[in-house]
């Protein structure tokens, strides 16, 4: 689905008429190719007195002589009071102009459940509207982000998490707070030798997640339902994966894709619930069909193949499992009642199954998309449509790719640390922000 006004911005005549009448002035958001560096350009790193300072300028190597730098990377994991807060201030100030187009404002902070008196906790807290006022003024493409990491959490935690926020794999990313735990991280960088199912993979943002999990090193099995057969067939080999037709809402699916699991490879190492269907309808209007496909294929289903794919004992220590929820999930949305309430469950049952699987070394996580770029929101009334393309910081929708990258650093072997998290890829929508 092309986005008209984007393209009419960006040309000559669009620029100046844009300019002009101070309408949206969607900037470009440079994806990660492979190949490219995952750190594109300078970082700098304070303040050079906070307790990580050493570990991180290290990793990321921080350039205090630059006069533009890439990313502006904040440790505030020392800062206990209120007043300590003026650090942020001092750091970013003078250096709020120095980011380039496309820039990364990342600060870390620590758990809020960690913090030792109320002093520190409202310092902790704050770093919240920081970080999202920043998302929302600093423009030009720039995204901030807030790490709360674990104290016990070493660099090696961290360093995935890092990287993807720095790295063009985050370009839609904006506004978020993510956990980092202390678990330890195993070797291994890629997803070489892992299999990973993703289901709804014949088109959209499940089609995405194939491409990049395969990207990444691993044997991905496409699946989709029989009417989708074609579509599944292309991206499988594409992807050099495997095509597996089947309807997730079928009374023997999740018996069935045990099976083929188990036969086929004997472990599940990354699982994700792409799968998913909207049936609008005001709630007096809708039938009871509606409601029920929706909560089924969403909610009920993923729910069901983990449960079933955990009692086969397929997903094995360093397994990864992703729910797909969306900012609907989190703001509601007139129309969808049926849908919104699936994709809240999602968020529910993740944060709920992370702590349960941790001691197995596995975790789960969820993406929540706001406005994709895909078949699902090129349905929606053109006025809708316009208005969730522009309705957050990075003033366009999002790519399936966006979502995809944001899976893959879930799936990565160097995520360990990273379970219970819901990471809305939405370009900081002000819906559900
Ligand atoms: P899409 O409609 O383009 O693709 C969904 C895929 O799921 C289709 O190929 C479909 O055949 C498959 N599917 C549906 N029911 C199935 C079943 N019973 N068994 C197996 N496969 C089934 O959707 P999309 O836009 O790519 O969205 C992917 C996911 O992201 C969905 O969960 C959606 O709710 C979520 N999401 C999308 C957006 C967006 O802006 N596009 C926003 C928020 C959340």
């Amino acid at each position: 689905m092309s986005d008209r006004y984007t393209s009419f911005a960006r040309s000559g005549p669009g620029r100046a008429i844009v300019k002009r009448l101070g309408l949206p002035d969607p900037p470009r958001l440079p994806r990660y190719r492979s190949g490219d560096a995952l750190i594109p350009g300078p970082v700098l790193v304070g303040p050079s007195d906070g307790p990580r300072y050493e570990e991180l300028a290290k990793l990321l190597g921080s350039n205090e002589e630059g006069e533009k730098h890439h990313a502006l990377v904040f440790d505030a994991t020392g800062i206990s009071t209120p007043t300590g807060l003026r650090a942020l201030y001092d750091f970013f100030h003078p250096v709020a102009r120095s980011l380039t187009p496309a820039g990364r404002v990342i600060v870390l902070g620590l758990p809020l459940s960690s913090a030792a008196d109320p002093g520190q906790a409202a310092a902790q807290q704050a770093l919240d509207g920081f970080v999202r006022s920043v998302g929302k003024e600093f423009g030009r493409g720039a995204t901030a982000q807030l790490v709360r990491v674990h104290p016990e959490a070493d660099t090696a935690a961290l360093r995935s998490t890092l990287e993807f926020l720095i790295s063009t794999k985050s370009a839609y990313v904006s506004g978020q707070t993510i956990t980092v735990d202390a678990t330890p991280v195993p070797g291994g960088k890629d997803l070489t030798g892992k299999v990973a199912l993703v289901t709804g993979a014949a088109r959209g943002i499940g089609a995405a997640m194939a491409r990049v999990l395969a990207r990444d090193g691993a044997h991905v099995i496409c699946l989709d339902v029989p009417a989708a057969g074609d579509d599944l067939a292309k991206v499988a080999n594409e992807v050099r994966g495997e095509a597996y037709q089947l309807d997730l809402t079928g009374v023997d699916a999740a018996q069935r894709l045990v099976e083929h699991v188990r036969e086929r490879h004997g472990r599940l190492d990354v699982l994700v619930h792409n799968a998913g269907i909207t049936r609008d309808k005001t709630l007096a209007n809708m039938d009871q069909t509606r409601w029920d496909s929706v909560l089924k294929v969403n909610l009920i289903a993923p729910a069901h193949v983990t449960e079933a794919l955990l009692d086969a004992g397929l997903i094995p220590a360093g397994g990864r499992i992703v729910g797909v929820a969306s900012i609907a999930g989190v703001a509601g949305n007139r129309g969808q009642t049926n849908y919104a309430a699936s994709k809240a469950g999602v968020i529910g049952w993740v944060r709920a199954l992370a702590p349960v699987l941790a001691a197995q070394g596995v975790t789960v996580n969820a993406v929540a998309p706001g406005f994709i770029e895909t078949a699902m929101t090129a349905k929606m009334p053109v006025l809708i449509r316009e208005v969730g393309r522009r309705m957050n910081s990075l003033s366009q929708g999002g790519l399936p790719v966006d979502v995809a990258e944001t899976v893959a650093w879930f799936a990565a072997p160097g995520s360990a640390a990273v379970t219970g998290n819901v990471v809305r890829v939405c370009g900081q929508s002000l819906l559900g922000a």
